[in-house]
């Protein structure tokens, strides 16, 4: 179900717990509410929906993929870019990896390590941001 998206920077501050096999409907809906947000978004956290739980989705090509408690392994390739955030008015100057290794579960908690680039990785980073409380 589409959720309202959280703005208020105290509860964004906060590192999210790791989430497990409770949390299935709140994957759900992050992904639905990045699905309703598609036209100004590519990826969401889930504290940015009120739920304090490491999950992610983002957009790759016409899919949204979810991600719980994903962890990078490895990065490489540092540049500056800027972004914007939904829960955020304007953009703001950061640092990512133009190459990420991911360790995650999908939404039926099976393991993966993952390898991603460009701006799929730039999602990622930015979402995983959000999942310990730093805001671009
Ligand atoms: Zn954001």
């Amino acid at each position: 179900m589409k959720k309202t998206i959280i703005k208020d920077q105290t509860f964004l501050a906060q590192p999210s717990s790791p989430a497990n096999k409770s949390d299935s409907q709140q994957i759900t809906d992050l992904v639905d509410t990045l699905q309703a947000n598609s036209d100004r978004a590519v990826g969401l956290a889930a504290n940015m929906i009120g739920v304090n739980k490491r999950i992610i989705a983002f957009k790759m090509g016409i899919m949204n993929i979810p991600m719980v408690n994903p962890k990078i392994t490895k990065k490489s390739g540092r540049y500056q870019t800027s972004e914007g955030c939904l829960s955020l008015p304007g953009e703001r100057e950061t640092t990512r990896y133009k190459k990420i290794t991911v360790d995650y579960q999908d939404s039926n908690f099976k393991h993966h390590t993952q390898e991603f680039t460009d701006f799929v990785a730039q999602i990622i980073q930015h979402e995983i941001d959000h999942c310990n409380g730093i805001l671009i």
